[in-house]
């Protein structure tokens, strides 16, 4: 206790992200970076920005940002909001759409900032369980609910559900908003973003930091009924006029603009993703189906606390969850080809040893 604190600090237990580490040599896996560099178009742009206009604030609505998104899309700039990151779109959708009466519905296994935003803003939930297949099965949400919220693909787990059985949510719960966070979406699924001009409760939540190698610059994005992006702005505008700096602004841009570029880096991934998940099972891995950018495994013999200690000492970096259901498995980041081979080449070894 801190007489200092306001009571609300006193309740919080923030997010805790994976490692950033300060050694630079390591096969970083475990955050779900790119490997891949940004655009080499976005990086030109950035640098021209810095030296002409960096000395006057930036546009407080990102008007050029939402354009480019709109236009990329096929849809209206006044259905696009955009963010400092995700998390940030994220908490303020929590504050602003998913706070009511009844309780918020997520996954049980899901994205673990959807109950600190909880905390934070003091919001009722109840967590539903993945199949034992690790599968959403939209009937389990059949219940009532003020709100509901899922990435898709899912974290950890990678698993994808179809645009079909998305759309089946929305209809079931049209007095409800229905958020899905498309982190994900770009490697391999399909985007619901198709289905917002006849869906009015439906918010899509998507980033620049995996698909499009940006996660240092903090890019984030909603796409719904302009109503719902209404809601959004007002949360903004209460807490910050200027969430998108200019480097953001212009270099986010230029990323959707540098279509060829995306569009290689995700085939390159998503390629590298299907290469390792057949050599893991070959090594005697349980591989679930990914449409993301990570691997979720675990092997039968292998406690998995203790593979992602022993890659460690071989300077790989893997993410592990001491989580209820899945503290068995290690997420892994798809990295490039010769960052996969240097992962197989460990794994080999430590399964040899003992
Ligand atoms: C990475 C991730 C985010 C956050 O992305 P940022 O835009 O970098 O804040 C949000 N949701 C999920 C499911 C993620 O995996």
């Amino acid at each position: 206790m801190n007489r200092f604190w306001s009571s609300v600090v006193h309740t919080l237990t923030p997010y805790v992200p994976g490692e950033q580490p300060k050694q630079t040599d390591l096969v970083k896996l475990n955050t779900n970076e790119n490997p891949y560099p940004p655009s080499p178009q976005a990086l030109a742009v950035m640098a021209k920005e810095a030296a002409e206009t960096l000395r006057l604030y930036p546009d407080p609505n990102a008007d050029r940002l939402k354009h480019a998104i709109a236009d990329y899309y096929g849809i209206k700039s006044q259905q696009v909001f955009v963010g400092n990151g995700s998390d940030e779109v994220l908490a303020h959708a929590f504050l602003g759409l998913l706070k009511h009466e009844l309780p918020l519905l997520f996954p049980d296994i899901s994205y673990s900032f959807y109950p600190v935003y909880c905390g934070l803003y003091d919001i009722a939930y109840q967590t539903i369980p993945l199949t034992d297949q690790f599968e959403i099965d939209p009937d389990d949400y059949d219940i009532p609910n003020g709100a509901i919220i899922f990435p898709n693909p899912n974290a950890p787990t990678g698993r994808l559900l179809p645009l079909s059985a998305v759309e089946l949510l929305l209809k079931q719960h049209s007095d409800s908003v229905v958020v899905v966070d498309e982190a994900y979406i770009d490697f391999g699924g399909e985007s619901a973003i198709s289905l917002v001009d006849r869906y009015p409760n439906l918010l899509v939540i998507q980033t620049l930091s995996k698909s499009r190698s940006l996660a240092g610059l903090r890019v984030g994005f909603a796409v719904g009924h302009a109503e719902l992006i209404e809601a959004l702005e007002r949360v903004k505008n209460s807490f910050n006029s200027y969430p998108l700096d200019r480097f953001a602004i212009s270099g986010a841009v230029a990323a959707f603009e540098d279509k060829a570029y995306f569009e290689e880096t995700c085939r390159r991934v998503m390629s590298t993703r299907d290469q390792l998940a057949n050599k893991l099972t070959q090594m005697g891995f349980q591989v679930l189906p990914s449409a993301a950018n990570f691997l979720f495994a675990r092997h039968p013999d292998r406690d998995a606390e203790e593979l992602a200690a022993r890659l460690r000492e071989r300077s790989i970096i893997v993410r592990h969850f001491k989580q209820a259901r899945i503290d068995q498995f290690l997420r892994i980041t798809i990295g490039t080809d010769e960052q996969t081979q240097r992962l197989i080449d460990a794994l080999e070894l430590i399964l040899k040893q003992d």
